[in-house]
């Protein structure tokens, strides 16, 4: 199957999907075959091989990355009046489905090493809250761009208390935390696969567990929470959130290419550390020496103290030049409906958003359009 760029205009753009292997006989065969909605054999196949891929013993497919997370908190019984530990540096959709359930989110500032929730936070956090006995309900931890967050020291904390720790691993498929897979370390990992991320169905998203019960309550609530019969008959309020045979054919078709995938966007991340790290005023992201980072998206830190310009400017600057990029996650206590939220920590996740941007990291990004995008941000602050 041949993949349109849209970059055929001239434009690069920040993250495209790339369509270069089985998607189009896969989807070939569910139009031949009839298999369209959500019962068909890719849905089965996509969840067994995905599965494999992670070595992780369960997994169930469902229709967004959000809607995994809202079914991952919804089975380790958070509810209304619970809380629930969360970075303020992420997306939108870590938070949301904590407030879907009616429970609430205390926002966790991040790490400078990492960008990701600092685990001394939640460490000291939880062991106050301990004597208190006013315990969170769940632990979201998100691995942010494709870097792992340092999950030992929360793993070991929740494990204490019991809670339930639900790793966000949308951003970061492919990616591993001292040698082992992002999103089997945790009671759930869940996974994305919207049009940007590093592997795509056009919109989906699966769950992983360890934990046969769990699954099995996942897949029930995923399908309307309906009992087995010929009636239609169901034991709690469940949803609609199963992929369809056609977003599973393209998921199986993706996964086959995951690895390589994964091998550019680190190739691309390599070519711009080079290429950018002696330029003066510009930041570029750590990398832990326990992780290994898929780098599914690429930021860069604008010193405006140093180049005279901050990251609008030189977004403008490179928009200018054909070139898309686009600022870092917006903290989440600065959106309207989590800004009285309770926080814990500084003000490092709000450092980073005045100051970070993401440029192009498309797997299919060619060496010499990376090589113009480091010329035009050579320019943009020089
Ligand atoms: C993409 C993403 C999600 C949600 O995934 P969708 O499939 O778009 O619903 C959740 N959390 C983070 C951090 C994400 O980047």
């Amino acid at each position: 199957m041949q993949s349109v760029a849209r970059h055929d205009s001239g434009v690069i753009p920040l993250c495209e999907p790339v369509l270069g292997g089985n998607e189009g006989a896969y989807l070939s065969e569910c139009l031949e075959s009839n298999w369209v909605s959500s019962a068909g054999p890719f849905v089965d196949r996509f969840e067994r091989e995905f599965a494999t891929r992670l070595a992780t013993s369960h997994s169930v497919v469902t229709c967004s990355g959000t809607a995994a997370i809202h079914v991952a908190l919804h089975a380790l019984g958070v509810g209304p009046g619970d809380e629930v530990l969360v970075p303020t540096f992420t997306f939108i959709a870590s938070v949301n489905p904590i407030a879907y359930l009616g429970a609430s989110p205390v926002l966790v500032d991040c790490e400078q090493e990492t960008w990701n929730v600092d685990p001394e936070l939640v460490v000291s956090e939880v062991a106050a809250r301990a004597k208190s006995g006013h315990m969170p309900k769940a632990i979201v931890v998100v691995h942010l761009y494709g870097h792992p967050a340092d999950l030992n020291p929360i793993l070991e904390v929740a494990d204490r208390h019991g809670i339930g720790v639900i790793e966000d691993a949308t951003e970061s498929l492919g990616a591993t935390y001292r040698g082992k897979s992002v999103g089997t370390l945790g009671r759930i990992g869940c996974f994305s696969f919207n049009g940007n991320k590093i592997m795509t169905t056009g919109g989906g998203g699966m769950l992983v567990t360890e934990d046969r019960e769990l699954a099995r309550r996942a897949r029930h609530l995923t399908t309307q929470a309906r009992v087995p019969g010929d009636e239609y008959r169901h034991d709690e309020i469940g949803y609609n959130y199963r992929l369809t045979n056609i977003q599973a054919a393209l998921g199986v078709a993706q996964l086959e290419q995951l690895e390589s995938f994964v091998e550019r966007k680190q190739a691309i991340a390599a070519r711009y550390h080079r290429g950018l790290s002696d330029l003066t005023g510009v930041e570029l992201k750590p990398e832990a020496e326990w992780a290994n980072s898929t780098w599914w998206m690429y930021p860069v830190l604008i010193d405006r103290g140093r180049t005279g310009k901050d990251r609008t400017d030189v977004m403008h600057g490179l928009r200018d030049r054909n070139i898309e990029s686009r600022p870092v996650w917006t903290p989440i206590h600065r959106m309207p409906m989590y800004a009285s939220c309770s926080r814990l920590g500084g003000c490092v996740a709000d450092e980073i958003f005045q100051k970070g941007l993401l440029i192009p990291c498309s797997s299919s990004l060619s060496v010499a359009d990376q090589d113009r995008v480091i010329e035009a941000l050579r320019e943009c602050v020089g």
